[in-house]
């Protein structure tokens, strides 16, 4: 079966940046399994899926349009220092958990002032190539219930 709109597609991978550092990868776990077609996956890696099919290895690079974007200027924040009075200690390069109009967000602080903190809203993988190695373990139909949710149900997905 190939992977089309609507296939529930099981996969092993590893990203790397393009220094071939390990960003992020499936081994040791359960393969990733998303709808195809359904944008749970970035843009750039789900339109070379097409048409692939189970045992098919794939060296997919994502140029940062198709993956998690630029970097804007107007995602670094200046807030006053007074609003973290928490145990920890402020240094740069950690990361924060800061409240936005849109819920919690994860922020990286990137200056630290007399008065102020700056923080990067940035998504962290923001500007940086992709490189994904990918091996397609498994493609089915999704369920009807699969396709009404949104997601995969079972190993991989969501189990409920
Ligand atoms: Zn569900």
């Amino acid at each position: 079966m190939k992977i089309a709109e609507n296939k529930v597609v099981s996969m092993h991978y590893t990203l790397k940046d393009e220094n071939g550092t390990v960003l992020d990868s499936s081994e040791g776990r359960d393969p990733l399994a998303y709808i195809q077609g359904s944008g749970q996956i970035i843009p750039g890696l789900e339109n070379k899926l097409t048409d692939k099919v189970v045992g098919d290895k794939l060296n997919v690079v994502v140029a940062p349009e198709d993956a998690y974007g630029t970097r804007k200027e107007e995602l670094q924040q200046v807030v006053p220092k007074e609003n973290f009075r928490g145990d920890e200690e402020l240094v740069a390069g950690m990361t924060v958990q800061v409240e936005t109009n849109e819920g919690v967000a994860i922020a990286v602080v990137s200056k630290i002032e007399d008065e102020n903190v700056t923080l990067d809203l940035n998504h962290p993988l923001a500007d940086k190539t992709l490189h994904f190695d990918v091996e397609v373990t498994d493609v089915r139909e999704a369920t009807k219930e699969e396709l009404e949710h949104g997601h995969v149900h079972g190993k991989g997905g969501v189990e409920h």
